[in-house]
């Protein structure tokens, strides 16, 4: 049924690769695209010609052995959905391959123009296919009754807010408005599934911007409180676009149907979202309708109950178009990140994201693919969803912790997960994470988390730490340069000399009392230690001191793990030595 439009794009995409030049290319990604291409082209043809693969529960296939479809049983998992499921599961993969690998052979500045374009085509037929393959998935997972739907808090306006910010960067090349009102009755806190929510509104919004050229697209959310606990909210999203025909109207949500023939041809498309959206807000137990006007415009209408959370919302309402801090900004432009993401939705947020921070970003759940983007460039850090197909985010975090790339096994990685127990927390630490990030998240937070985690203050922790192995090259290394201090002083060394034995008592003081602090657990006592040390050692200059210190702080301030608070202060303890022989070294000079 759909393998006519997945063959349409292969060959769509074959054609282009037909035309592509790969000798006069010779990168190693060139090859790597074409295995990839001939893998994917294999594994879609043996599915799509021969219908008759078995798909029996006792398959030792990796995919029937994944939980869900392993306890799908269920007599409406026909074996037409297993083939889809199967087929789609197995074709993300490599497909996510090739998208990944024609993005780094767009950044190969020996390609010219003719090829850019050919690969540029490529591109463009992996993303249409990758966007049917991804509806199929999902279709054959909610008619078989597998989808498995989550049951967390989350902030409404921030979900709200992420839509309309992904759907603007849509229309920003159409005369379209784009307006929405939620109502001041709606909850702050709703407990259900935010992301299929966010599909759901994705869905909608992404046809009224496809079908209206100019125009305005309104959106209104009100609430209608049954108990203190529950609500429904009602949304409705009305456009000025093309609008559908009486006769059309009454199939616009059966699977695989579109208003007009010549819809896939003009705006591409499965015809099966809106298939999928009625399904979603069945089995959330809501309602949809539509009424349309050939011409004037389309309203979808549609009502979902939610638990309310009386419990602080998960994260702050932010604006998410609101201006985050310039100099927050300014620290994170230029920095090259690897996600490692499976959903479409996080995975299109994430990225326009870091790109109006000025971030370079590289995005997959192919764990291959990301081993190789880390092999070949200079990653500043790694954002990991832990839960993703095939190779877990701990597995891909072990991985890269052994990396034979020196560089690799110290970059940064933050965990992203909705659901983040005490188990995976340990599980993280064992893995080598960094640090996390629950979802949903708001845009300051993630940016504050790529500040806080920038690699260069870690780098110089773990110089730090190998000074243990190097001292003696290190204090050649180490200069400290007193001239500003002397300023201060008038140029008076007797004044600077007094400065410098207050400075030796406070840096023992520190020592002395992270140590009790550390002893009794009190990572408050030992933060506010850190806070009284730092403006004698910024004055000092002692760059790397004052660097752990700041990760002392920062450590005390988050998640203050004892063994790595405790990690940092052998870290100080290591270099204070080096640093206090350096700044005798430069009095000494300044006596002479
Ligand atoms: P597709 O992936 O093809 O867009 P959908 O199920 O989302 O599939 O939509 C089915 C068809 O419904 C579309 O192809 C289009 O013809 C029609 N349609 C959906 N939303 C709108 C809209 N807002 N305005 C006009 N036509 C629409």
């Amino acid at each position: 049924m759909k393998a006519k439009d997945l063959l349409f794009q292969l060959s769509r995409m074959e054609h282009s690769l037909q035309d592509f030049s790969f000798e006069e290319l010779t990168s190693k990604e060139a090859a790597q695209l074409k295995t990839i291409f001939e893998t994917f082209k294999k594994n879609l043809e043996s599915k799509i010609f021969q219908p008759s693969i078995p798909v029996s529960l006792k398959d030792e296939n990796e995919f029937l052995e994944n939980e869900e479809f392993a306890n799908s049983k269920s007599p409406e998992y026909t074996d037409s959905n297993m083939l889809i499921a199967k087929v789609s599961h197995e074709i993300r993969t490599p497909l996510n391959g090739i998208i990944g690998f024609t993005d780094l052979l767009k950044e190969d500045e020996d390609l010219n123009h003719q090829q850019m374009e050919r690969v540029n085509a490529i591109q463009k037929a992996s993303y249409s296919l990758m966007e049917i393959i991804n509806e199929l998935l999902e279709y054959s997972k909610l008619s078989a009754g597998v989808e498995t739907f989550e049951s967390v808090p989350f902030n409404f306006r921030n979900l709200v807010g992420d839509v309309i910010y992904l759907c603007k960067t849509l229309v920003s090349d159409k005369e379209v408005n784009l307006n929405v009102e939620i109502d001041k009755n709606v909850p702050a806190t709703l407990v259900g599934d935010p992301s299929k929510l966010t599909q759901v509104l994705l869905n909608l919004l992404g046809n009224a911007i496809k079908f209206v050229e100019k125009g305005s697209i309104e959106v209104s959310v009100q609430s209608e409180l049954v108990d203190k606990n529950k609500t429904i909210l009602k949304f409705n999203i009305a456009d000025t676009g093309i609008g559908i025909s009486e006769e059309n109207l009454k199939h616009i949500f059966d699977s695989f149907k579109q208003a007009e023939t010549n819809t896939y041809m003009k705006y591409g498309g499965s015809g099966l979202g809106l298939s999928i959206v009625k399904q979603i807000i069945e089995q959330l137990g809501g309602r949809i309708k539509v009424t349309s006007e050939l011409g004037a415009g389309t309203t979808f209408e549609f009502s979902v109950p939610f638990e309310v959370s009386n419990a602080e919302s998960p994260v702050q309402t932010t604006d998410i178009l609101s201006q985050v801090s310039a100099k927050q900004k300014d620290a994170v432009s230029g920095m090259q990140v690897l996600i490692f993401e499976d959903n479409i939705l996080n995975q299109r947020l994430i990225d326009q994201r870091l790109k109006a921070w000025e971030c370079k970003t590289y995005i997959t759940d192919n764990a291959q693919f990301g081993l190789h983007v880390l092999a070949n460039h200079k990653i500043d850090l790694v954002l990991m969803d832990l839960k993703m197909p095939g190779m877990s985010g701990f597995e891909i975090a072990k991985l890269i912790r052994s990396f034979e790339k020196p560089d690799a096994t110290s970059i940064p990685i933050i965990a992203l997960s909705a659901d983040f127990s005490a188990r995976d927390k340990e599980e993280c630490q064992k893995c080598g994470f960094d640090d996390f990030i629950l979802k949903p998240y708001s845009s300051d937070e993630l940016l504050q988390k790529l500040v806080d985690n920038k690699r260069d203050t870690s780098i110089t922790v773990i110089e730090a730490s190998s000074s243990i192995n190097s001292k003696n090259n290190k204090t050649e290394k180490t200069q400290i340069d007193l001239s500003g201090i002397l300023e201060e002083c008038m140029g008076q060394v007797e004044l600077l000399e007094e400065l410098m034995v207050l400075y030796k008592q406070n840096a023992l003081e520190f020592i002395g009392n992270v140590r009790l602090h550390l002893e009794n657990s009190d990572s408050k006592q030992i933060g506010f230690a850190a806070h009284k040390i730092k403006s004698g050692l910024k004055m000092m200059q002692t760059v790397t001191l004052l660097e752990i210190v700041e990760q002392i702080q920062k450590c005390c301030n988050s998640d203050s793990d004892l063994k790595h608070l405790k990690f940092l202060y052998d870290s100080f303890l290591e270099e204070y030595p080096i640093a206090e022989k350096a700044i005798d070294k430069a009095m000494d000079e300044l006596r002479k």
